[in-house]
């Protein structure tokens, strides 16, 4: 009787084995499914994550005291496991890790009462969506990071201002440079782990350092830090600042990783080509609160009905723009000009003044990683970027 039952407990082992190893919706020979940087944030007033991934795959959930675990087979984590400590919306802390060769884990530990309440393979944001409870009705939040430094530098900006009232009317004075990207979004990551938030702060700091020193303008940065903005919020301190002009600086990824050069882009309601939308698609991924920003309710709505049929001239003046920045990019910089194109940023279109969007290298690719980590390189950029600036004239 024994060695039967042990015998029967073999098998038994043995078909949890083949189906651990196979799973009944996916083949062993299928190429295991790469899991991206995990992204964290609010979408409406919904506390939300999303686990990048390029297609849907089978998923199998462990609920437990305080912790509620979804295993993705046949998936590998592509930048090593991930832990992020979040402390907000009954989630303590979400990991993702490599838990068997072809098994992924996200693990979220929740605080009482929580529950992961929905999820879905949601393709256009290319990964799998979840939300967890609510949040209405909750305080309202201490100021962020960049709501006090947006306060304390409109404080300075109004004071200089005060000081110095005459210029000539065409040229820009005051440019609002937005490093893309920061905190949780980490934005692309290169083969080697450099990532595209680190690489842009870098050179708009750059860009802000010399146009301060060098230049007459007025240059402010929409983050200095390593933390989150919604991109709504961007374009509201451009629009605060009444800025020239503003400029999102960011770096160009693509599954293929020969991909190389540098880019301009401009905002329109229809993407120039398949390549300029799939690129706006990838910048596009946000977190947004359902109202925005606090700042943006100080707008008054003239302004608005102002701005929207002015929207076309602005965005003629952004695509003139986009020339200059294709016109005089250098042939000596060690990448390739692939041009000005145009799509749908929603970073770029609120904004009340031209705006650009530049895409400085691809980050993916290797040997463009290697040179956006170089000091030299992200110097030489910068100060293109301002030779630019200077040669714009702006009505
Ligand atoms: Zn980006």
């Amino acid at each position: 009787m024994k060695r039967t039952t042990g015998h029967n407990n073999v098998i038994k082992i043995l078909m949890l084995a083949a189906l651990l190893a196979a799973g009944p919706a996916v083949s062993a020979a299928q190429a295991p499914i790469e899991v991206g940087e995990l992204k964290i944030g609010r979408i409406d007033d919904r506390f939300a994550v999303l686990l990048p991934m390029q297609s849907a795959t089978e998923t199998h959930d462990v609920e437990g005291h305080g912790s509620f675990s979804i295993y993705f087979r046949n998936a590998v984590i592509l930048h090593g496991n991930q832990r992020y400590a979040v402390g907000d919306a009954g989630v303590d802390e979400i990991s993702v890790k490599q838990v068997q060769p072809d098994v992924v884990a996200m693990v979220f530990s929740l605080k009482a009462g929580f529950k992961v309440e929905s999820r879905d393979f949601d393709a256009a944001r290319g990964g799998y969506l979840f939300f967890t409870g609510r949040t209405v009705g909750e305080a309202e939040p201490p100021k962020g990071p960049f709501e006090i430094e947006a306060d304390e530098e409109l404080a300075r900006f109004r004071e200089r201002l005060s000081k110095d009232r005459h210029h000539p009317k065409k040229k820009i004075r005051r440019v609002v440079i937005d490093p893309g990207h920061g905190g949780f979004d980490s934005g692309a990551v290169g083969p080697t782990g450099l990532k595209e938030k680190d690489v842009v702060l870098d050179i708009a700091r750059r860009v802000k350092s010399i146009i301060d020193k060098e230049t007459g303008m007025y240059a402010f940065l929409t983050r200095r830090g390593d933390y989150y903005i919604p991109l709504s919020s961007r374009t509201v301190i451009a629009n605060k600042y009444r800025a020239d002009l503003f400029v999102s600086i960011h770096a160009n990824a693509n599954e293929n990783r020969k991909a190389r050069g540098y880019e301009v882009y401009f905002c329109s309601e229809k993407a120039s080509s398949k390549e300029a939308e799939a690129v706006a698609q990838r910048e596009n991924i946000s977190y947004e609160e359902r109202d925005e920003s606090s700042l943006e309710k100080n707008l008054i709505n003239i302004e608005e009905i102002v701005f929207k049929a002015g929207r076309k001239k602005l965005w003629d003046d952004s695509r003139e723009a986009c020339d200059n920045f294709i016109a005089l990019f250098p042939g000596d910089l060690g990448v390739k000009s692939r041009g000005a194109h145009s799509a749908n940023f929603f970073v770029l279109r609120k904004a009340r003044m031209p705006s650009v969007l530049v895409e400085v290298a691809f980050i993916s690719n290797p040997e463009e990683e290697r040179i956006l980590g170089s000091e030299a390189f992200k110097e030489r950029m910068a100060r293109e970027i301002v030779k630019v600036i200077r040669s714009l004239k702006i009505q």
